[in-house]
């Protein structure tokens, strides 16, 4: 169980997402007991745990509850995640074939990943990722998501202590791309974004310390100008606290809105811990954010 840190967390992840395990009606509970009175779930790249957080939202009326989702979207400057807030309890034509992408978008880059091992002469199947899968994932996700890219540390920890495939983790992250593997971007910005804005809903850029590289208004300037994005996640678990507010006072200057997170991906208890020593309400946002989002997702 966890301690109060902070009355709202707008990033959470599920066991509907790929790399996490938490149940959703753990985070209204935990809510619930914590007073974090205001969450959002924002799952990688669709919205499965809908229906379920909906139920629970209905259980748990003191938690406001706000739809979300994380996609992560290709940029000429990299891949860069967005959370994004007020996603329709419907979704739009456009956002079906959004989610619809990013589906499809879990399923090829698994199989990319199978696929370009083998040809590096690495055997591993898309049976052994259905088997990784299985350890950790409930299979109401199969059903719905199919076999999809592995967590990170199963699948390496799979191929090196079980496969004895690999020395180390780095000798997985250095292997080199065949050529007859076509690598799978990320769905577009420019397709992703206006379909979510489109459908009313805001975009934060999420823990953008890399991608901002730390504080360089040079960069943020230019992310700004092609994504376009609402807010900023000032405060997140990986936002070093000197840089909220930076980040903070940049949104200001730039009408944008902040907003806050844990990015919990395992509830303590749950077997497999992803993302461990996270906090629910784990971060530095302050509570005053949430009027300002909630402002804006009235209009
Ligand atoms: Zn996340």
């Amino acid at each position: 169980m966890w301690e109060k840190k902070n009355s709202f967390d707008f990033h959470l992840h599920t066991l509907w997402s790929y790399d996490a395990t938490a149940d959703v009606e753990f985070y209204f509970a935990e809510a619930s007991r914590l007073g974090v009175n205001c969450i959002a779930i924002t799952e990688h790249h669709h919205m499965d745990s809908l229906p379920e957080a909906l139920i629970a939202a209905e259980k748990y009326p003191d938690i406001t509850y706000i739809r979300g989702a994380e996609l992560t979207v290709s940029t000429p400057f990299g891949s860069i995640d967005m959370v994004c807030l007020g996603m329709p309890e419907v979704p739009t034509p456009e956002l079906q074939q959004v989610f619809a992408a990013y589906h499809n978008w879990q399923r090829e880059y698994g199989d990319s990943t199978c696929l370009n091992m083998t040809a590096l002469g690495y055997p591993y199947s898309r049976e052994e990722r259905e088997m990784l899968l299985k350890r950790y994932r409930p299979a109401k996700t199969l059903n719905v998501q199919g076999i999809t890219h592995v967590q990170a540390g199963v699948q390496c920890d799979y191929l090196i202590k079980e496969k004895k495939l690999f020395p180390d983790r780095e000798a997985i992250r250095n292997l080199p791309r065949s050529e007859k593997v076509t690598p799978k971007p990320y769905p577009a910005y420019d397709f992703v974004l206006p379909a979510v804005r489109k459908a009313g809903a805001l975009t934060f850029i999420a823990h953008p310390t890399r991608y901002f590289q730390r504080n360089n208004l040079e960069r943020m300037d230019a992310l700004r100008e092609i994504l376009q994005f609402d807010g900023i996640e000032c405060a997140h678990t990986s936002v070093p606290e000197e840089l909220t507010p930076f980040y903070r006072e940049y949104a200001l200057k730039h009408k944008l809105l902040s907003s806050a997170g844990s990015d919990c991906h395992s509830a303590p208890g749950d077997k497999y811990q992803f993302s461990s020593g996270c906090q629910l309400g784990g971060h530095i946002g302050d509570p005053r954010w949430v009027d300002e989002i909630m402002e804006r997702l009235q209009k």
